[in-house]
């Protein structure tokens, strides 16, 4: 017996319920420790590289971020994480960065954390790929599963903006301090993010703690609930 809480959703509306102590332990990435500002925008003279960006389709994108050298991560990766599901999903989900598995199978969160985010998903009658995209502010893997640096934040920001427009979800769930402090363009903590209703570029946006986090940290376990729940309401009522 583990002992780790349900996902269960309050008021019998669905009978999704997950016991956490499935998905194992805790992987490496660190998460939730407010270090300071990162820089959302791209560096001087990425202007036109923003601008090309934003223009293209979900074909040309994808390549793009496949053939990407903008920042050192190319070097050591051995897939781009592009980004998966539904293409016109209503539930966008943003994590921060592929870990060592996502690399090795380029699909964001197929790993420990990933699946304990399937688990949270199920226990809100969600389903991965199903009216869901999942994606990352980074599409490489920063080697160790090291934080994300600022300018690799800058570099790749465009790509997610495109995919978000391409998209069209109608709420996004940010999930840890990285995909929070990128969307909301702040250096607010997590803790002070959580448990309202945000807009990233006009769309509803919650914020959550990252999966990897809750692996490590089980009291968190019960405000991630209060999180799905929260989003959950604002997707019925939108
Ligand atoms: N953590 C993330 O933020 N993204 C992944 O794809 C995997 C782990």
């Amino acid at each position: 017996m583990g002992l780790a809480p349900e996902w269960r959703l309050r008021g019998g509306a669905e009978p999704a319920s997950v016991p956490l102590d499935s998905v194992g332990d805790a992987e490496t990435l660190t998460d939730d420790v407010a270090t300071g500002a990162q820089e959302p925008a791209g560096t001087p003279g990425s202007g036109d590289r923003d601008a090309r960006i934003l223009r293209m389709d979900w074909p040309e994108l994808k390549q793009s971020v496949a053939d990407c050298r903008s920042c050192g991560l190319c070097a050591k990766r051995t897939h781009t994480v592009f980004g998966v599901g539904d293409q016109k999903a209503q539930w966008l989900l943003v994590g921060e960065a592929p870990g060592a598995e996502e690399d090795a199978r380029g699909e964001p969160f197929v790993g420990q954390a990933g699946r304990l985010l399937d688990n949270m998903l199920g226990s809100i009658g969600l389903k991965r790929g199903d009216n869901v995209y999942i994606a990352n502010v980074l599409k490489c893997r920063p080697p160790g599963n090291r934080n994300p640096e600022a300018g690799e934040v800058a570099q790749c920001s465009p790509y997610l903006q495109r995919q978000i427009e391409l998209i069209g979800p109608k709420l996004i769930m940010a999930m840890g301090r990285f995909a929070a402090q990128t969307l909301l363009d702040t250096d607010a903590t997590i803790g002070s993010l959580r448990g309202r209703l945000h807009r990233y570029r006009g769309v509803p946006l919650v914020v959550t703690y990252h999966p990897a986090y809750l692996l490590r940290s089980l009291p968190e376990k019960a405000k991630a609930w209060e999180d799905l729940c929260f989003a959950r309401r604002t997707m019925a009522g939108l």
